[in-house]
């Protein structure tokens, strides 16, 4: 069902929900997205919104009633089905708080899938805030129009990684030395259907790290460039050139 005007007049400010979707339901919003919602984007009762929860796609919703702990949407119709968001995942090696922030929401505004923190010899303990991490992909899911939120997954360890890895999923690995493929190139002729990004810690692999990923079947060493990057400027790198060569952008 379209609203009157068609998709595009729709409004643009989209929130995301835990709760399921249907028309006519209402959806109480806590009280942080009703002051965004109220006082920094100064709507008002009967303005619409976007909503989506990532099962049920993306409804256009009013604001039904203004309270101090929050509001309540009135669910009208929907926008967009639910599609599948099978980005490609990132793995890396935990950066300092702020990086990992910018890390984690360019991420999700470039698709990835799933992200999944790896504890290699070198890197230098960070404590995760998984809450911390969602929120990030929150922001960054409403603002870039997903409609799924990227899967955090917790912290393991650089040593398990290769024992369970999945067979239908390439293992792009990130090695500054220069001996690694071209990335683009790597990226054109992948075979396995999904493609995995890890990119080490700010002092790099170890040699015992190297030598593993480099026995390791499923996995291909990939070079991004003459530059030494930092770590969250190669993740970055790698997947928008995934992307561009093998992912979402090509259909556009
Ligand atoms: N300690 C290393 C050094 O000084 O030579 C640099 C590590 S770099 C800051 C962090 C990670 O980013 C690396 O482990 C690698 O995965 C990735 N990376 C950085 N530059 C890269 C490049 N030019 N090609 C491929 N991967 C790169």
């Amino acid at each position: 069902v379209t609203p009157p005007g068609g998709v595009d007049s729709a409004p643009k400010i989209r929130i995301y929900v835990e709760a399921p979707l249907a028309p006519g339901t209402t959806q109480p919003i806590a009280a942080a997205q009703a002051h965004y919602l109220i006082r920094v984007m100064r709507l008002k009762l009967g303005d619409g919104v976007r909503v989506f929860n990532g099962r049920d796609g993306e409804w256009l919703a009013r604001i039904d009633q203004v309270g101090r702990r929050g509001a309540l949407l009135a669910i009208v119709t929907l926008l967009r089905g639910q599609i599948a968001e099978a980005g490609p995942w990132l793995l890396f090696a935990p950066v300092k708080r702020l990086k990992l922030d910018l890390m984690v929401e360019k991420a999700t505004e470039l698709g990835v899938g799933v992200l999944q923190p790896v504890l290699t010899r070198r890197t230098v303990a960070q404590r995760l805030n998984p809450a911390r991490l969602r929120a990030q992909t929150i922001e960054a899911a409403e603002q870039c129009g997903r409609l799924t939120l990227p899967e955090i997954r917790p912290a393991r360890e650089f040593d398990g990684l290769l024992s369970d890895w999945p067979v239908d999923r390439t293992l792009f690995w990130g090695d500054e030395s220069g001996d690694g493929r071209p990335a683009a190139a790597a990226f054109a002729t992948a075979h396995r259907p999904g493609a995995a990004f890890l990119i080490g810690p700010e002092g790099g692999f170890e040699a015992g790290e190297r030598d593993r990923l480099r026995r390791f079947a499923g996995a291909v060493a990939i070079d991004l460039g003459p530059r030494i990057l930092r770590a969250e400027t190669a993740a970055l790198a790698a997947l928008g050139l995934w992307q561009a060569v093998a992912g979402d952008w090509r259909r556009q």
